[in-house]
């Protein structure tokens, strides 16, 4: 099966997954969206209201944020794959708890990740970071490349978070930045060159 059909089929069980109870509360579930080889993947936490609504992830406040972040690396929202650790919206936009992330991630995030093939991961928010670095905390690890497998995990803080505690902000600011230097070294590391399918602005 090809790449995209792949993606697809992955988006078609998303949408009708009964396998926790996520299910009962949504409207629609988010599978997550991207180019098919997108060299970045970004992983929040879970739709919310917006996102619940739309089916499409990070259209909120938090995305709209995340859009000024990408631009600010010189990404577009185009270029890169967005998608969470659970695909339906938790009641009351609660945390999701273990059990969730683990049957939503082992059966849907990681063949995702397979199929794209990111060389950069970059996890928004503990609970996506703690999936692929159990034992890390956000406040020491932010902003810094985590060899994970064959390709790279960059925690930063969750948009939230930095809309709500202002002290968040400039850190997410400068891990952003950094964003193309990372992105440089780790398809030196990995033996990558730029992808052509992308379209980088200059
Ligand atoms: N917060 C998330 O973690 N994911 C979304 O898609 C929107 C808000």
């Amino acid at each position: 099966m090809k790449a995209q059909e792949a993606l697809e089929t992955l988006a078609q069980q998303i949408r009708g997954c009964t396998r926790c109870d996520l299910y009962k509360g949504r409207t629609n579930a988010v599978p997550g969206e991207g180019p098919v080889h997108a060299e970045i993947m970004f992983i929040g936490e879970g739709p919310g209201a917006r996102e619940d609504k739309l089916g499409r992830p990070f259209v909120g406040a938090s995305g709209r944020f995340l859009d000024e972040l990408l631009e600010q690396a010189g990404l577009t929202r185009e270029e890169v794959w967005i998608t969470n650790v659970v695909k339906c919206r938790p009641p009351g936009n609660r945390d999701p708890q273990v059990d969730e992330i683990e049957t939503c991630t082992t059966n849907y995030l990681e063949n995702q990740i397979k199929i794209v093939n990111p060389s950069i991961i970059v996890t928004l928010g503990r609970h996506s970071m703690n999936w692929f670095i159990s034992d890390a905390k956000i406040t020491q690890v932010h902003g810094q490349m985590h060899k994970v497998g064959r390709r790279f995990v960059i925690p930063m803080f969750h948009p939230a978070a930095a809309l709500h505690q202002s002290r968040f902000k400039p850190m997410l600011l400068e891990d952003f930045a950094k964003l193309p230097a990372l992105l440089e070294e780790a398809r030196a590391a990995l033996g990558k060159s730029k992808s052509k399918k992308t379209n980088r602005k200059k």
